[in-house]
Parts: C-alpha cells; structure tokens; sequence
C-alpha cells in the first residue's frame, strides 16, 4: 500500500510537470530552460519527498518502519503471577524478557522501540538483574517499586527509569481486578513521562545481527517446551506458513487481554544462567555477566549456542558453535534466561 501510494503521487508530480512542458511550448529559449529547470527541481522533489517518507529500520527489531516511537527503547517491567494473566502489551512486545522472580514464578521486561501498544500491564517492581539487561538497550525502564538490589542501582544513577511511585500521573489502575495486579500504562502515556523527565532520546546501542534467512545448521524441531518449578511451563509450537512460533502458557494459546492478539515470536532464545536465593523473600540472585550455553530456534530449527556479557551495561552477545555470531530473523524474539537445571525439550 505504502509502495502504491507514493507510485501514485510520483505519477501525479509526472503529470503536473508534463502538463507544465506543454504549456510552456512555444515560448521561447528563455521559458523552455526554465520548463527544464521546473522538471528538474520537480524530479528533486520526489527525491527529497521519497526519503522524508524513507523507512528506517527498527534496532530493536530490525523490522522496517516509518518512525520510532521514542527514539529510545521503553523496557516495562510486567507480572506473569496467575493473577496477572492474561497481560496486555505482550504481543506488540519487540523483545520480551521473561526471568524467573520469587517462588518460581517469572516475570517479563518488554521492549518497544516502534509499536505503540495501547495497554501495557500489569506493570509490577523492579529486579537488578532486569536492570542489567534493559541497560544493553539503553532501555528507559518502567516499574512500579523495587527489590533492595533495584533500589542500589536506581540510587547510583545507573539507569534512566520511571517509577509509578512518583509518577503516578503517566499510569491507570484497571477495574476488573485487584491490585497490585491492574497497573496498567501505554506507550503514549510512558512517553510523555519520559519527556517530563527530560530522559533523552538518543539512542545509542548495540543492535543484535539479523538476517532475513535463518541460519545453517541446526537441527529440526517444532515443538519446544521450558518446564520451570511449581507447575508453570510454556511452550511452542512452530508454523511454517508464516515463519512464527505460537507462545502456549500452561497449555493456553497466550494472547493480549484486551485485543486477543496472539503471541508469535521470529526467535526464541534460552540462556542458561547460574540462579540462587538471596533472601528470606525469595528474591534471586542471577548472574547476567559472564557467559555460558544456551538454546535458539529459529526457522523450525534448534541451534546449540553460548552467550557472554563482558559488563553491566554491554550486550549479551549469542554465537554459534562454529563461533559465528547468530543472526536473529527480523521480528520479534523472547529470551528466557533460566537456571542452569531448567528442562527444556
Ligand atoms: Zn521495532
């Protein structure tokens, strides 16, 4: 559509500047160079016109847009407790974080940098170790309070986030169900905080590679299953057709509660990290920095890979077996870090 459009007003120019030539015709030297003059500014125009209206492609997720929404990723941190579910905003979600929080129930951090969901929610506390990963995009992280741990690194200044408590202007709470499980925001809405906090909109970071192909090797597999403690498991299934992996939690298709869209990633990553409790709470240590196995698929297929993160803030880097960097198809990709005991089949 978007093609025929700008076809469409290219031929309009056409025909104006054509409609120009006759007109002008027969009337001397002097008229007929500024008729060429006219056609060649004419032919600039839909040059400078093309390329105001010129897709950019999306960082985050390498898929080709006319704007990003902030510039910056927005990284929201949202609840996966039964009571939670469904989520909203998860769908549109670029890249989905999910991580394990207190008594084995995880929790997702989802990045947008060109969707603009509606509704996002529920938005719950924050975690260190989501931190160190919204750190890797430059990420403007969303929550509503935080661990002692969180608190440490908000207090050094080491990222830019907004906090429902303080900001509660930017944030709703939804009817239909208690809280602490109905904070809900909206990218509109996350933006504008952003602004008010005068967070910056630069955006600086190092992208994942991708490739519209997946990549050689690996291994035929469509059916994936990650089984975490306490009876909680998600699973995919792959469809061909459209090159996409169908998220099931627990054994239900997980769709968006409000516009039932479904769940589709390009990618699906498992990271296989060191977990501990830390507390009386249940709180969790996770080792982001450092480096060690893990899962992709893609394309139908299983890839064996490692990871490193060198730093706090530095990119989680995949590679291959062969030692090549993985490519990610251009989409959307969850990456589940788990515990190095956690089933995955
Ligand atoms: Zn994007």
């Amino acid at each position: 559509m978007e093609y025929n459009r700008k076809l469409g007003f290219k031929m309009a120019v056409i025909l104006v500047t054509l409609l120009g030539v006759f007109l002008f015709s027969g009337c001397g030297r002097k008229e007929e160079q500024q008729t060429i003059n006219a056609i060649s500014h004419s032919v600039e125009d839909i040059v400078a016109l093309e390329e105001q209206t010129q897709q950019v492609i999306c960082p985050l997720d390498h898929v080709s847009v006319e704007n990003l929404t902030y510039q910056r990723p927005i990284a929201v941190m949202i609840e996966n407790s039964p009571a939670a579910r469904p989520q909203d905003g998860l769908a549109a979600a670029e890249l989905v974080f999910e991580i394990p929080a207190e008594g084995g129930i995880t929790r997702f951090m989802a990045l947008y940098q060109h969707t603009i969901p509606e509704r996002i929610g529920p938005i719950r506390s924050a975690r260190d170790y989501f931190i160190r990963r919204a750190l890797e995009f430059d990420g403007i992280y969303v929550h509503c309070g935080q661990s002692p741990q969180a608190e440490k690194m908000f207090r050094a200044g080491k990222v830019d986030h907004l906090n429902e408590m303080g900001l509660g202007k930017f944030f709703w709470r939804i009817k239909d169900r208690r809280a602490p499980h109905n904070l809900y925001s909206s990218m509109e809405k996350l933006c504008s905080a952003a602004s008010y906090k005068g967070y910056g909109k630069d955006c600086d970071f190092e992208s994942y590679d991708f490739s519209s192909v997946s990549m050689q090797g690996g291994i035929p597999e469509e059916a994936i299953r990650i089984t975490y403690p306490n009876r909680y498991y998600v699973s995919y299934d792959y469809h061909a057709e459209d090159d996409e992996y169908t998220r099931i939690m627990n054994g239900k298709l997980h769709a968006d509660k409000t516009t039932g869209q479904q769940i589709k990633p390009k990618n699906i990553v498992v990271q296989y990290v060191s977990m501990a409790v830390i507390d009386s709470e249940g709180r969790l240590k996770v080792d982001m920095v450092g480096k060690g196995k893990g899962i992709l698929f893609q394309g139908g297929k299983q890839y064996t890979i490692t990871w490193v993160k060198q730093s706090e803030s530095g990119l989680t880097r995949y590679y291959q077996e062969t030692g090549e960097p993985v490519t990610l198809m251009p989409g959307k990709t969850w990456i589940h870090v788990v515990d190095r005991n956690t089933i995955v089949n």
